[in-house]
């Protein structure tokens, strides 16, 4: 029970430790801030307004299963009012915003019916408001919208002359570039005026379809560890950018948590002197799933843990959890959480259209097998410190089938640090002294795992 006994008394430490969290980066390299987001709902049409502090060149496109509107924007701040972010409004149902990649942002919407974007514009400063771009969404069939989704490239159109604005805007503005309705339902692309324009970087196409290819390799055998040389783990901070993961109670986004968490345990790893530490990604930006794998397979590494923090309905549900990938999960909350964090590309934005799934071909592998072995192995020294030190989940131990597991070579978990549905979770985990906390914990399980492996191999 001495588990139980300190997760209930860690929180009253946490709650004068909050800081030290890693919010979003400093908007210095930014051109043009976000400084409101608004919608609006008029005569069957759907407005989506951004104000901007500086001229922006943007495009807009928009994505099927589930019905997305993506618009993409040069890298750009943002410094929203503090006030929650708009709510359905016609078409609209909810959005995200963040940096997508280096250079280029992205606000993803959802919409509640199938719509085309039938109008996308530049507005002038005019009195107290400052540059806005608009974009405006009419409800169309869904047999429109799919056979439109992801499909047409998207055009960059020079600025000219503006045709009048249908009732939500005064005629008095002045607009660089309309998309006429006519064009509907392809995607739009829309350059601001000037020379900044040029500069902004704009969505190339959509890249051909790729074929999937098995995966046949060597089982990565863990060696003798030689003298000096370092063992190369891979963190990977959960979500980022666009995909926020899951709000906590007191409104803190996963993101930020696991990018804090993330650099606590690089720091404490590399101290050692025994690990070389590398993060998936080391700010706000969005990571697609495979890219994550691929970060850690460059760069040979001979563990890979995914770090995330979980939410339920039931708030009073709390503790860790660690997981494994498995063909077949192990329990339905396992399936449920692994269909979630697999999400991540999806609520990013990114066009699934041409992914094919690659599980069948890479859980045959006989690396996989044996790399998997070697993830229950790993996960189970985790487990096994964590439990001395504080609360897990009775499985603490699950398995399902999650994306960013399927390195096939490199034995990886994924670390469920709590639930920030559940208020003690949720306050320890704001806590910078917890982290530090649970990196340790990490830490000995690593230097353990290893120790093991050093062991056998002598023998
Ligand atoms: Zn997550």
């Amino acid at each position: 029970m001495l588990g139980l006994g300190r997760v209930f008394r860690w929180p009253l430490v946490a709650l004068s430790l909050t800081a030290g969290l890693a919010g979003p980066g400093p908007a210095v390299a930014a051109e043009s801030v976000v400084t409101d987001i608004r919608v609006a709902e008029r005569a069957g049409v759907t407005r989506m307004v951004f104000e901007l502090t500086r001229k922006v060149a943007f495009s807009a496109f928009t994505l099927g299963n589930p019905a997305r509107v993506v618009i993409d924007l040069p890298e750009v701040g943002w410094r929203l009012p503090a006030r929650p972010l708009p709510g359905a409004t016609g078409v609209f149902e909810k959005l995200r915003y963040g940096l997508y990649k280096p250079g280029n942002s992205r606000v993803v919407l959802d919409i509640r019916t199938p719509a085309a974007i039938t109008r996308a514009f530049i507005l002038e400063p005019q009195g107290e408001k400052g540059f806005r771009a608009v974009i405006d969404l009419t409800p169309t069939t869904s047999e429109t919208f799919l056979r439109n989704a992801g499909k047409a490239p998207v055009r960059v159109t020079a600025p000219r002359p503006s045709p009048p604005l249908p009732a939500a805007a005064s005629p008095k503005n002045k607009m660089v570039l309309v998309k006429g309705p006519d064009q509907a339902a392809a995607p739009v692309a829309v350059t601001a005026k000037g020379p900044k324009a040029s500069r902004s970087g704009l969505q190339p196409p959509p890249p051909p379809p790729q074929q999937a290819t098995p995966f046949r390799l060597a089982p990565r055998k863990p060696e003798l560890k030689r003298r000096g040389k370092k063992r190369v783990v891979i963190i990977d901070p959960g979500h980022g950018g666009a995909d926020p993961g899951t709000i906590g109670i007191s409104g803190i986004y996963e993101k930020h948590l696991t990018l804090s968490m993330a650099r606590e345990l690089k720091k404490r790893l590399e101290r050692t002197g025994r690990f070389k530490a590398l993060l998936t990604r080391d700010r706000d930006i969005f990571i697609r799933l495979r890219d994550r794998v691929q970060v850690a397979r460059d760069a040979k590494a001979e563990l890979f843990i995914s770090i995330h923090a979980d939410s339920v309905r039931d708030k009073s549900i709390k503790g860790s959890a660690v997981y494994t990938l498995s063909e077949k999960a192990s329990d339905r909350e396992a399936q449920e959480l692994a269909d979630k964090e697999n999400k991540a590309d999806l609520i990013a934005g990114v066009d699934l259209t041409y992914e094919t799934p690659e599980v069948t071909n890479i859980l045959i592998d006989l690396a996989q097998r044996e790399s998997m072995n070697q993830s229950a192995r790993f996960a189970a020294t985790l487990v096994k410190e964590l439990r001395r030190n504080i609360k897990v989940l009775r499985n603490s131990h699950r398995f399902a089938g999650f994306a960013v597991l399927k390195a096939p070579d490199i034995p990886s978990v994924l670390f469920e640090m709590g639930f920030l549905s559940n208020p003690s979770d949720e306050r320890a985990l704001r806590s910078r002294k917890y982290r530090a906390r649970l990196a340790a914990m990490v830490v000995r399980s690593m230097e353990a795992y290893f120790a093991r492996i050093e062991e056998a191999t002598r023998k």
